[in-house]
């Protein structure tokens, strides 16, 4: 017995380091899962577990973890994660230890969401995997669409989600060195100067026909190509890849390398008027700063062709380019061409209004980083396009914001009630009912909110259990009147949480939807309540989370108003 006492000990005390707590029929369904053998004991083994699960419950989190140390220390070692293999990322082809090399290349064009996070994490969890580098590169080549604003809130949102980077740099930082390759390009007859209109582009384009600037003599490509630091002006001249304007891929029918732009770049000021495509200059970077793996989003793959051809041309060394899907939520759109029009047209706040997929937005709504990264890794490494529902993320913050999440009393919708002869004016209430975060004085007072469903729901005579305080029986419907009944604990009373009147609080509550319903914008997605909580709530810092019993999570957004989290 001895022997299976110690297991019984054993699993309780692991049970319970897990999950703050620990039950009989967990721990008997462990046993039992293990020692098959114990089956016809059950009746031998159960008053047992029930005493070492009441031992384990009584005593701290510290006490379990010294038990452990003591009795079981094997426990407490972690198990190493295989070498190359974190969970859902597929080993890189040809990566070597030491070698890899992996960047981020957001536009500074709007404020980073939850589509990026993905891209970064599985760069930087890449780089981790093979101990090699992870480069932040500002992709700044149009100046119409960047702002200064813009490179900073990426910054922070990569701070946010403690994406480490090894480098950091900006390809305008390089606008020369890529000058010098499109000569090359022009040089080589590789690339040509374009005078068409970009209609007739376009039409061309679609049509595969060829114009007459694509069979220009090299010299007099290379004189339009200095014009366009002069005398040409936005939209009169561009430089076209040579490419094949029969080719079944569209991107390889000539396209842009690099074109007019006469807005000051955010970075630059009007030092430079003729800015490079982005096929040209992801190229050209990622062949310059070494990445070996290239990753972006599915919708590119067919510029593949393009980029490994200009690298070949130029004789430049050729990353591996890979794609993964983009990352979207259903009735949230993940893209800043969706986002900036809501912003911009007053339909939602900002960019931290809780129903976007902002890192700002999700961060005021109280989704932290860790459930991020979590939520990203188990996804995994798919192609097919992921529209996760936003669930998923949640149950993954859940877990994580539990057990810091102090719990409160919060009254949506209600009823006054008087209460006689309540024991006392004043209780202590837990924070959290088995983590030890702390308790706090709770004022009482005869006159409490109830929620009202509470009380409707009650039937005549019937008891109620005030959470932390004891039961009541109503003695008066109007005004509403009840009578402190004792402490018994029966399992059938109904129970009700609720808020002193003399102390409560009033704040407001948004509760965050889905903002489209299909293509539509839903205005009506916000959701504003005014509550009452405790007084406690006051001394909360901003940005605390919070379970307000019975209801949810949230998270402390001000003085006067709360932020849902989720269920
Ligand atoms: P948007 O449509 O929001 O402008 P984008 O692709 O133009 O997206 P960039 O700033 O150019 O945004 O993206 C930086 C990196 O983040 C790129 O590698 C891009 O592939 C990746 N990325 C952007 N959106 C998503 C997404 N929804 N899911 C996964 N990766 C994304
Ligand atoms: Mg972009």
């Amino acid at each position: 017995m001895s022997e299976i006492k110690d297991k019984i000990l054993r699993v309780a005390l692991q049970n319970a380091l897990e999950h703050g707590k620990t039950n009989e029929k967990i721990i008997l369904g462990k046993i039992l899962g293990t020692e098959a053998s114990l089956r016809n004991q059950i009746k031998e083994i159960m008053p047992e577990i029930k005493e070492i699960v009441t031992f384990v419950n009584q005593i701290s989190q510290d006490q379990i973890r010294q038990q452990i140390q003591d009795k079981f220390p094997d426990l407490l070692v972690e198990k190493p994660k295989k070498q190359d293999e974190r969970e859902g990322l597929p080993p890189l082809e040809g990566a070597e230890r030491g070698r890899v090399v992996t960047r981020f290349p957001p536009e500074p064009n709007g404020y980073p969401h939850i589509g990026h996070a993905k891209a970064a994490i599985i760069d930087e969890e890449y780089a981790k995997m093979y101990d090699g580098k992870l480069i932040l590169r500002f992709d700044d080549t149009n100046p119409e669409a960047e702002r200064l604003e813009y490179y900073a809130a990426i910054k922070v949102g990569l701070d946010w989600l403690e994406i480490k980077y090894d480098k950091i740099k900006n390809t305008s930082d390089d606008i020369e060195l890529l000058y010098k390759k499109c000569q090359e390009m022009l040089d080589g007859n590789y690339a040509y100067v374009c005078t068409c209109k970009q209609e007739t582009i376009s039409a061309n384009r679609r049509e595969m026909k060829a114009c007459k600037c694509r069979s220009l003599e090299m010299e007099q490509s290379r004189e339009r190509w200095d014009k366009m630091f002069s005398k040409f002006g936005q939209g009169d001249a561009i430089v076209r890849f040579r490419g094949d304007m029969n080719s079944n891929n569209t991107v390889m029918r000539d396209p842009v390398l690099f074109r007019i732009i006469e807005t000051k770049h955010p970075l630059l000021g009007d030092k430079y008027r003729v800015w490079p495509s982005y096929d040209f200059a992801v190229a050209i970077e990622d062949s310059i700063d070494g990445i070996t793996h290239a990753f972006r989003t599915k919708e590119y793959e067919l510029r593949n062709e393009l980029y490994y051809t200009i690298l070949d041309l130029l004789k430049m060394r050729k990353p591996q380019v890979i794609e993964f899907s983009r990352l979207g939520f259903e009735g949230m759109p993940v893209s800043k061409r969706i986002l900036r029009p809501l912003i911009e047209d007053g339909k939602v706040s900002g960019y931290d209004d809780p129903r976007l997929p902002t890192l700002e937005a999700l961060k005021r709504r109280g989704i932290v980083p860790e459930a991020i990264r979590k939520f990203v890794m188990s996804l995994g490494f798919t192609k097919a396009d992921t529209l996760a529902p936003f669930e998923s993320l949640e149950s993954f913050n859940r877990k994580i914001v539990d057990p810091t999440s102090i719990r409160l009393h919060m009254i949506k919708n209600p009823v006054s009630i008087r209460i006689k002869s309540l024991p006392s004016d004043s209780i202590t209430m837990a924070n959290h009912p088995t983590k030890d975060i702390g308790n706090r004085e709770v004022e009482i007072g005869d006159e409490l909110f109830l929620e009202s469903e509470d009380i409707e729901n009650l039937k005549p005579d019937e008891a109620i259990r005030l959470i932390g305080l004891g039961n009541i029986k109503i003695t008066n419907k109007s005004p509403l009147e009840a009578r402190y009944i004792g402490d018994e604990m029966g399992t059938s009373i109904p129970k009700a949480h609720w808020v002193s009147q003399k102390s409560a609080q009033k704040i407001k509550i948004l509760i965050p939807s889905q903002p489209f319903n299909g293509e539509e914008f839903n205005p009506s997605s916000l959701e504003e309540i005014n509550v009452f909580t405790e007084p406690y709530y006051n001394e909360l810092k901003e940005g605390r989370e919070i379970q307000f019993v019975r209801f949810g999570y949230c998270r402390k957004d001000s003085m006067l108003q709360a932020i849902y989290t989720h269920k």
